[in-house]
């Protein structure tokens, strides 16, 4: 039997009992796992194998890959995530994120940590916008779609700080490139290091969270869910 921390990513209904379950693990990285009985039996699972709930699940790995998650354990409960609409909306948001951006069975304790933090100051009462600004971020450049904010796309030098940015080249393209290329507006980079900037001008903040949500979904061709609420969303 093993056991390691996990979070819920997804949990799909499968039959009239089980659960097909999307766990993001500590050690094991994204993992799916069957839990079985699981709609009929409260016992076992209930309240715990939830959104923003840290648990140790305990699950047997059977042979082609199948694993059985047997029970759960909590350690935390993120409380106000649960409570506060707007804040579940950011972690629902970040929970999409850490799924689409990590392939199966990969382990990235790194992007636990990162979901760890960012659920941590969202349950503190921190200000939510900067704290998703800068997982967003991080969570990119943990799995590999680190946007480049450097070089030029278009002709490789240093685009300075204020830059435009194209989603699709995947970065900056600098000034005089950029009157040639297509861009997604003038970004700063020393804003996008500096949270106590970000504190001061959450207009901007909104503006480079849809940025990146639109970054994501097209370099991983997927669709978030919660993308269509933070469309919408101002400040
Ligand atoms: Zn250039």
């Amino acid at each position: 039997m093993n056991g390691q921390e996990a979070y819920l990513l997804r949990k799909t209904p499968y039959g009239e009992r089980d659960y097909v379950l999307t766990l993001f693990t500590r050690e094991s990285g994204k993992i799916s796992g069957f839990a079985k009985n699981a709609r009929t039996s409260g016992k076992r699972f209930g309240g715990r194998i939830e959104p923003f709930v840290l648990f140790r699940a305990r699950y047997k790995e059977k042979s082609g890959g199948l694993r059985l998650v047997d029970d759960a354990e909590t350690v935390k409960v993120f409380r106000r995530l649960m409570e506060d609409i707007e804040l579940f909306l950011w972690g629902s948001l970040a929970l999409e994120i850490v799924d689409v951006l990590t392939p199966k069975d990969a382990p990235n304790e790194e992007m636990f940590e990162a979901l760890t933090g960012l659920f941590t100051e969202l349950d503190e009462g921190k200000s939510a916008l900067p704290a998703v600004l800068e997982f967003q971020l991080r969570t990119l450049a943990l799995s590999g779609y680190e946007p480049n904010l450097v070089a030029c796309a278009e002709c490789g030098n240093d685009a300075g700080d204020r830059a435009y940015f194209s989603i699709r080249r995947g970065g900056v393209v600098c000034t005089a490139c950029g009157s040639r290329a297509e861009n997604g507006g003038l970004i700063s980079r020393e804003f996008l290091g500096r949270r106590d900037l970000m504190e001061l001008h959450l207009e901007n903040v909104v503006k480079y969270v849809k940025l990146f949500l639109r970054f994501t979904e097209y370099h991983t061709e997927r669709k978030l869910n919660s993308s269509k609420f933070i469309e919408e969303l101002t400040v």
